[in-house]
């Protein structure tokens, strides 16, 4: 069913009762050309890609929650493309661009919303790296610029500007076409548009081991509900993807930690832009229901308990506070944590893995949501045909033995 304006007349003339359901649940198959774990934004959009790009539809996707419930759906829902080397600024700003058109490809509101992405500078070395960071950018031909302090308070009035803020604002860095995406809409529009070109979406269902050849080689997984064959199986299951690879038979670079954020209560409309401190690892945006949607750094101790501490929310509150003192009458409403796979460089893994048949898609830390579109292409592109896209080449598991490290620890933007 195509939605459309004609398509909400329609069903208000029919009581709403004519909607069809967004996806199938499908019983699991015996055996699929590519199974899929995992079925977070990267795990739907790699299966979406591979139907979609390489007519590939005999696709698995297994998820041992609902879709879109890991940190898809637990996300700050920033995008933007303002990394530093070029290779994570081609992946990333191919995202954007994907982002960009993704509402109409998916026939699916994702409510991409370019209000921009503005990092503080705090002190005169802030400004100096992040005029050497917009150079590096406009370079790769994206856009970024250095604004003023005065620009600063034009875009974003609720911040503290005074002499005697806490924080000083020397100024700091925008990127125009940065915003925020509706993260639930980004997994479901992926997901509705991978089931209707045939791929099975199945949900409740735990990836509990792997299925092997003789050779070692992948050729299925097992099931909370039985083995499932497959031609080649993908594993796109953050911060799990450790626990994973383990049953598969080879070890990842990659630490689990629980990454939290949390929301206040709605108000009328009164930041415009995201908003974030490189120097206290705060970051905040309105949401579209106006509630300030406030994030920060890591528990920096590796954990699979989903919650967060205390101790990180009282440091990212008073960050907060530091910024934005009015907002000190704000009621915190809610407060959740994902578990994130973090990579000492904060680049991602993308491509196959040591063991035969089995290939990878993890290693997005506290950034992943913005790339979603990419690491779907990128992975669904392997999945395919065997060779890494040119855009996931430098991202190989490889790296990790021969040196070549990207490291954006800076761009990753929060503290790691
Ligand atoms: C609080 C928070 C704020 C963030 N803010 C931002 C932001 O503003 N911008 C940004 O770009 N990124 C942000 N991120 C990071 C971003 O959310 C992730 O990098 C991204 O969502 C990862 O997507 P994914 O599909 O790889 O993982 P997920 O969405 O976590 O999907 C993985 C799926 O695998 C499933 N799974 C795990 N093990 C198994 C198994 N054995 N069998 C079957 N299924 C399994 C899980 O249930 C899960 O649904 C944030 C993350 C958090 C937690």
């Amino acid at each position: 069913m195509k939605y459309s304006a004609l398509a909400l007349l329609r069903g208000a003339l029919a009581a709403q009762r004519n909607w069809a359901q967004a996806w199938r649940s499908p019983e699991p198959r015996a055996s699929y050309d590519v199974v899929i774990v995992g079925g977070g934004g990267h795990g739907l959009a790699a299966a979406y890609y591979l139907a979609k790009n390489h007519g590939v539809t005999n696709v698995a996707v297994i998820e041992r929650g609902w879709l879109g419930g890991g940190n898809t759906g637990r996300n700050t829902t920033v995008v933007r493309s303002n990394y530093l080397f070029p290779e994570s600024a081609r992946l990333y700003d191919f995202a954007l661009r994907l982002y960009e058109d993704l509402g109409r490809e998916l026939n699916f509101n994702v409510m991409l919303s370019q209000r921009g992405h503005l990092m503080l500078a705090h002190s005169r070395h802030d400004l100096e790296s992040m005029s050497r960071w917009v150079n590096t950018m406009q370079m790769h031909g994206i856009d970024a610029a250095l604004v003023s302090r005065e620009e600063v308070g034009a875009f974003a009035p609720a911040l503290d500007l005074s002499p005697a803020a806490r924080l000083p604002v020397l100024g700091g860095f925008r990127q125009a076409r940065a915003g925020t995406a509706r993260h639930d809409a980004v997994a479901w529009g992926y997901a509705r548009a991978a089931s209707a070109l045939g791929v099975d979406l199945i949900q409740e269902c735990e990836v509990t081991g792997f299925l092997k050849d003789g050779a070692g080689g992948v050729t299925g997984v097992e099931t909370a509900r039985g083995p499932i064959r497959a031609g080649r199986v993908a594993l796109a299951a953050a911060g799990h993807s450790s626990v994973l690879a383990r049953l598969a038979g080879f070890r990842l670079p990659v630490t689990s930690y629980a990454l939290q954020a949390m929301v206040t209560e709605p108000v009328k409309p009164r930041l415009d832009t995201v908003v974030i401190s490189p120097g206290t690892g705060v970051y905040v945006s309105q949401s579209d229901k106006g509630e300030m949607v406030i994030g920060g750094s890591l528990d920096l101790f590796a954990s699979y308990a989903q919650r967060g501490s205390f101790a990180v929310m009282q440091s990212v509150l008073a960050g907060t506070l530091a910024l934005f003192p009015s907002f000190s009458r704000l009621r915190v409403m809610r407060q959740w944590a994902g578990i994130v796979d973090v990579v000492h460089d904060s680049s991602p893994i993308i491509g196959p893995t040591p063991v035969p048949g089995l290939y990878i898609n993890c290693g997005w830390g506290t950034g992943g949501f913005k790339a979603i579109p990419a690491g779907g292409w990128t992975l669904a592109h392997v999945l395919a045909t065997g060779r890494n896209h040119e855009l996931a080449e430098p991202f190989q598991l490889e790296r990790f033995a021969s040196g070549r490290f990207i490291d954006e620890a800076a761009a990753a933007g929060i503290a790691h």
